[in-house]
């Protein structure tokens, strides 16, 4: 078995980060990506300027490919897009690990054991895992592997606009005048449907916080355009971050620059808001909260309220997931939002990302489940570590390399429905504790 690659599904940052580990250890990676080109994700959201500094954003073992091939790393000071960080560090990552190792254009559509379905325990620990495939021209393929990295991310997992998780009553029948991603106003396009109109922002993360600085800009420059945030939450909190205290600078201005906006009046605040239903007002929409309260004369809605794992094509796979996060269960209590309210992170690896399921491994973006706290520092350890333990380097598995800024800005959103809950037991954010972090939420839907 050992002869056979270790396939890796997604050519995002974490996917790729985790081949070129595997490939330091002389073990064969093969990622397969359905995007017609690597960080196909991350491309999707080219106009959003992440909170993290290039310095960041690169894998170590990323970094020592690329420095074989000429590429000029950008300024670690810096500030990237998503169209920066794919094209000046993802894209040249995969063409440095070659079209041998990185497949695009083929979507994974199901992973098992060979000639076992998920009940059989007879030979999991020695047949190959298969993966299956659907290529671009409607193809299908099997592809047998000695172990799985599942770094697919929750890109294509938006949670819905309801607030009880399911989608709000009218949400599909809606689904024209609601976006989940974060707008791009320099899209005339796009732009145009803002302009002068009536736009409901949801969402109490990082993305979120980008689209209601953007929407306010455009509504100083035309001043018919109306803007509503709703929030879950009774009270904004800290919703806005550390501010110039936050341990990611660029957040905590973000925040800054979002709070400002309320301030001047540019966006109507509704908190307590857990919306119920969608439905038509005139040409218009209309959303109900459970409360009752209601946002009328709705033209588009923006609902950036976190992302949910797509875990369907893993029926075949023994894992072994939280059943509030749907996070690895060893990892789901260091990460979970209730408890770690400020979005603490511990440094973790393989053997908490692993499942019952020998050989398979959750990592990235979607081991995290539907905790928002997710940075790719974290998942660049732990694809070092995953690939440490399936090259049978246990000592190195279990090392924690993970450095992280000092502890001690409760910056985060957790899941703060109600104003008491954020931070008020001192937990994670009072008492700091070595190599933990305190990162808020890259997006919530609190
Ligand atoms: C708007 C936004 C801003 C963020 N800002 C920051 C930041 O500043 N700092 C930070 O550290 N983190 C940030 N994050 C969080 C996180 O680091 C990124 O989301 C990162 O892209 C996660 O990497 P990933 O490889 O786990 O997943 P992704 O980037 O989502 O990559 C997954 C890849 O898998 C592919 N794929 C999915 N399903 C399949 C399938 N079935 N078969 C084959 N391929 C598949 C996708 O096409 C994609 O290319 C941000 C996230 C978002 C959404």
């Amino acid at each position: 078995m050992n002869e056979l690659p270790v396939v890796v599904v997604g050519a995002g940052p974490i996917g790729l980060a985790a081949a070129a580990e595997l490939r330091e250890r002389g073990l064969r990676p093969l990622v397969l990506e359905r995007g017609e080109r690597a960080g196909a994700a991350v491309t999707e959201w080219n106009h959003v300027r992440l909170f993290s500094r290039w310095g960041e954003l690169i894998a170590p073992a990323g970094r020592r490919l690329l420095e074989t091939t000429g590429w000029t790393a950008p300024d670690p000071e810096t500030y990237p897009t998503g169209q920066d960080w794919a094209h000046d560090y993802l894209i040249p990552l995969a063409d440095a690990l070659g079209d041998k190792v990185v497949r695009l254009g083929v979507e994974v559509v199901g992973v098992t054991r060979r000639g076992r379905d998920r009940v059989v325990d007879a030979g999991r620990d020695t047949e190959p895992l298969v993966v299956r495939l659907r290529t671009a021209d409607g193809g299908e393929e099997r592809v047998t592997a000695r172990a799985v990295i599942d770094a697919s991310g929750t890109w294509t997992g938006p949670n819905p606009l309801g607030g009880d998780g399911l989608p709000a009553l009218g949400e599909a029948a809606a689904a024209e005048a609601i976006s989940y991603r974060v707008p791009d106003l320099n899209d005339p396009r796009e732009r145009a449907h803002h302009a002068g109109a009536h736009t409901v922002i949801a969402g109490s993360g990082h993305s979120a916080l980008t689209a209601i600085v953007a929407l306010a800009e455009l509504a100083k420059d035309d001043p018919d355009t109306r803007l509503t945030w709703v929030l879950r939450r009774g009270e904004v909190g800290d919703t806005f971050g550390g501010g110039a205290a936050d341990q990611l600078p660029a957040r905590g201005a973000l925040g800054l620059r979002a709070k400002a906006a309320v301030e001047a009046g540019l966006l109507r605040l509704v908190t307590g808001f857990r919306t119920a239903t969608v439905e038509s007002d005139g040409g218009r929409i209309a959303l109900t909260a459970e409360s009752g309260a209601r946002v009328e004369g709705v033209d588009r809605v923006v609902a950036l309220t976190g992302f949910r794992p797509v875990l369907s094509w893993l029926s075949e796979i023994r894992l072994g997931l939280d059943p509030v996060l749907e996070a690895p269960v060893r990892l789901a209590p260091l990460i979970d939002p209730n408890v770690h309210s400020c979005g603490t992170v511990y440094p973790h690896g393989a053997a908490e990302l692993s499942h019952p399921e020998p050989g398979f491994y959750l990592a990235g973006m979607k081991s995290y489940g539907r905790a928002p706290t997710f940075l790719a520092l974290t998942g660049y350890e732990q694809v070092r570590s995953i690939a440490a333990e399936i090259a049978g380097d246990r000592e190195s598995a279990a090392r924690v390399e993970l450095t992280l800024p000092e502890t001690g800005v409760c910056g985060g959103a957790g899941v703060v429905d109600e104003s008491e809950t954020a931070g008020s037991d001192g937990g994670c954010c009072g008492s700091p504790t070595p190599q933990l972090i305190s990162l808020g939420s890259v997006d919530s839907d609190s």
